[in-house]
């Protein structure tokens, strides 16, 4: 029934010389049409990883990326090439991804005239691209422009409009709003739920920000340390987070209602190494709540009776008869 009705992979090696670091190692994620699913952990837990390689710019090493149904996680690039038509990617920096001696015009236009088999015209082009710059809140005049004549949110705006340009299914978002101020941020990300609107798209929305993810996510996958530790709704989350390390970033996020924060485990210690990941639960070493078994078992992340999932003993008993 869904588009993406299975997405997902394990793996996604990371580099990091002299070693290979297994930067993700377990994750399962499957987004709705129109849903907004946010991948939300500390930085350095995976997050943009599980982002890229389900964008392919990370090859996974094992399991599965579904897109519509179709395996896309062996794929090769030009068989990628009908795939990243329904799989774009916006990006913390856009000014980054912006080539600075390319108007405005020519680089929203740019994935478009990619994957497009026919020669587009200067006058298609130009069409094309100032219909895509107003659909984000830019004029005509502004599509001759060069990237560094724009504000931080504009530039984003130019992001947002290039990704547009092939009409994805998708959109996969990596900190989108985090360079920019919090009047901007809720502009920007007003935008992209009226885009989700009117283009049926799904996001997966990377954030560390827990108000920008209760404003945006319908659904939210925490991580820790490469591994999935809770998937929940939105508002399940907020109201009554169960796993302990999504209680405490609760508990520390500065900017989410008070209303929302509930005085939970406070978080201690610093993050291990994921090159020296602990025995047992990935969290016990800052869990107030470890107790001997944590050390010796990996929790599996198991379905829950109220909905979503957490990989903690605390929460292992699976429901018999589970809904799927
Ligand atoms: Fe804490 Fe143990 Fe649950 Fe891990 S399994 S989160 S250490 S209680
Ligand atoms: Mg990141």
């Amino acid at each position: 029934d869904g588009i993406f009705d299975r997405l997902r992979f394990t793996g996604g090696k990371l580099l990091a010389p002299p070693k290979v670091v297994n930067a993700v190692n377990s994750v399962s994620l499957s987004i709705a049409p129109g849903e907004v699913l946010a991948l939300v952990g500390e930085s350095g837990c995976g997050k943009s990883t599980v982002a890229k390689t389900i964008a392919r710019i990370h090859a996974p090493t094992s399991g599965e990326i579904r897109i519509d149904g179709k395996e896309v996680s062996c794929l090769n690039q030009k068989e990628l090439r009908p795939v990243r038509r329904e799989l774009q990617m916006i990006f913390q920096d856009p000014y980054a991804s912006l080539n600075p001696r390319q108007r405005i015009k020519d680089i929203v236009i740019e994935p478009l005239r990619a994957q497009s088999d026919r020669r587009m015209s200067s006058s298609d082009i130009d069409a094309e691209a100032i219909k895509l710059l107003a659909r984000v809140g830019l004029n005509a005049e502004q599509a001759n422009r060069y990237p560094h004549q724009f504000s931080g949110g504009q530039r984003q705006r130019i992001g947002i409009a290039r990704a547009l340009s092939v009409r994805p299914k998708l959109i996969i978002a990596d900190e989108p709003v985090s360079a920019l101020d919090v009047s901007i941020q809720a502009q920007i990300l007003n935008l992209m739920m009226d885009l989700r609107d009117e283009f049926g798209l799904s996001y997966l929305f990377v954030s560390h920000d827990l108000s920008v993810v209760h404003h945006i996510a319908d659904r939210v996958a925490v991580m820790y340390l490469g591994f999935m530790v809770e998937t929940a709704s939105r508002d399940q989350l907020f109201a009554t987070p169960r796993h302990p390390y999504t209680q405490a970033l609760l508990s520390a996020a500065p900017n989410v209602d008070k209303a929302l924060r509930k005085p939970q485990a406070e978080i201690t210690g610093e993050v291990p190494s994921a090159l020296n990941l602990p025995s047992g639960c990935c969290f016990r070493t800052r869990c107030p709540l470890a107790f001997a078994r944590c050390a010796v078992e990996r929790p599996a992340l198991l379905p829950q009776r109220g909905g979503g999932s957490v990989a903690c003993h605390l929460h292992d008993t699976v429901p018999e008869a589970f809904p799927t």
